[in-house]
């Protein structure tokens, strides 16, 4: 029987993942090691109750007594707090969900992948913050990283088979979000409800106003170089309202595949779960007749400043992710409390990347992950006085 750990199980993805393991034969089929959560205990533990999992972990200690109390009687563990949530994934398991939001999910991920484990990485800020770690981790352990990013997922299924020196470009898509067809002024008084609502996917709130910012594709652009090694020249990014095609992997012949599916998060999870092999998946069949257009743009680099940035931090590397994702969270927070403009993320970010510049050692491969968490602390710290300047 396989065994799995869902880590960040209560949320979007977690979500996914769980219906996903449920309609594969849930407890019947695998064995559960731990599942993740933060403040939604009834949720954790009913999903706990449901695979019997071996262990259920809270990120809040606070949370723990309910925990305890909603899980009594069943034999399952409860811990809380983020070094239980580390600890967890030191127990053995052969397919391992990354599915927790920010850097917190790093920890976690980095631990399985030293245990060889077969990673299932939605947590993109891992591949941003400490890229060349997390695939230096994985190489030397012989652990297996599967991406669970649409796009990701998308050219990695494009690449299997291929020699990666045969690939000329590699093309991600966005959908361009809300505000794709919106003037910059427009954009300037967005609103937190208006940066929420997706128009194709349906994702967690965070992801929901990076993708309308395009903070989320800022951050899949360094993924795509981190993750496949590929020269950031060779990358670039379309948008695609109708996101239908994921991704578009040209090679040197002049042929290109594209990889196409509906906007579904359960395709690219069930693939990681199915690897290497071709499993089912419930989710809706495209119908091309049906959509009858696929239209592509290039994106608006005045209106989405967040793709400028990433392109510095592609080329610069070291720990410029790490100071990229970092920033990007705090202003991601005092937007979602209310406190600054939209426009003003992108601004937060340039000014943090621009203070650390003035210190040769972010330039530096990143290779310790206690280097990659100062930088992280730091570049937190300067994104919050930023904010208290402006
Ligand atoms: P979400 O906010 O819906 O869920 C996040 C999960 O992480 C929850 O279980 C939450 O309790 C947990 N969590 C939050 N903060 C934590 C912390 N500090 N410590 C431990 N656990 C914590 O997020 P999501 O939309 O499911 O996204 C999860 C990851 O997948 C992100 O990295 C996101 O970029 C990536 N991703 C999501 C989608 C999507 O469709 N939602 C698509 C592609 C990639
Ligand atoms: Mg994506």
């Amino acid at each position: 029987m396989r065994s799995i750990s869902i880590f960040g199980a209560t949320g979007s993805i977690g979500e996914s993942t769980f219906d996903l393991i449920r309609q594969q034969g849930g407890a019947r089929a695998f064995r559960t090691v731990a599942l993740t959560g933060g403040r939604n205990i009834t949720r954790l533990a009913e999903m706990a109750v449901e695979l019997q999992a071996e262990v259920a972990v809270t990120a809040h200690e606070d949370c723990l007594p309910s925990l305890r109390d909603a899980l009594q009687g069943t034999g399952i563990e409860v811990q809380a707090g983020a070094s239980a949530i580390a600890e967890a994934a030191d127990r053995p398991a052969d397919w391992v969900m990354s599915a927790i939001i920010g850097a917190a999910g790093l920890v976690p991920g980095l631990r399985a992948l030293r245990h060889g484990r077969t990673l299932a990485l939605a947590n993109k800020e891992s591949l941003v913050t400490a890229g060349a770690l997390l695939m230096a981790t994985a190489q030397e352990s012989g652990a297996t990283i599967l991406p669970v990013d649409s796009e990701h997922s998308a050219v990695f299924q494009a690449l299997t088979g291929e020699d990666i020196k045969a690939v000329e470009k590699v093309i991600i898509t966005a959908s361009g979000g809300p505000f794709r067809d919106w003037s910059v002024e427009r954009i300037a008084k967005a609103t937190l409800a208006e940066a929420v609502a997706h128009p194709s996917w349906s994702m967690g709130q965070r992801i929901s106003i990076d993708s309308a910012s395009m903070f989320n594709k800022a951050l899949e652009l360094i993924e795509t170089r981190e993750f496949f090694d590929i020269d950031p020249s060779r990358i670039d990014t379309l948008v695609h309202p109708q996101s239908i095609v994921h991704a578009l992997v040209g090679f040197t012949d002049g042929g290109v595949l594209a990889h196409m599916g509906m906007p579904d998060m359960r395709h690219a999870i069930g693939y990681a779960l199915h690897w290497p092999d071709r499993g089912h998946v419930p989710v809706a069949r495209l119908d091309l007749g049906q959509i009858a257009n696929l239209s592509f743009q290039s994106p608006d680099a005045v209106k989405f400043p967040a793709l400028r940035l990433a392109r510095d931090v592609m080329s610069q590397r070291g720990l410029y992710g790490a100071v990229f994702n970092a920033a990007k969270e705090i202003a991601l927070d005092h937007f979602i409390a209310g406190r600054i403009a939209f426009p003003q993320m992108a601004a937060i970010v340039e000014e943090t990347l621009v203070r650390v510049s003035a210190e040769p050692a972010y330039a530096r491969p990143a290779a310790r992950l206690d280097d990659v968490m100062a930088a992280d602390s730091e570049a937190r710290r300067i994104a919050t006085a930023i904010v208290k300047e402006k």
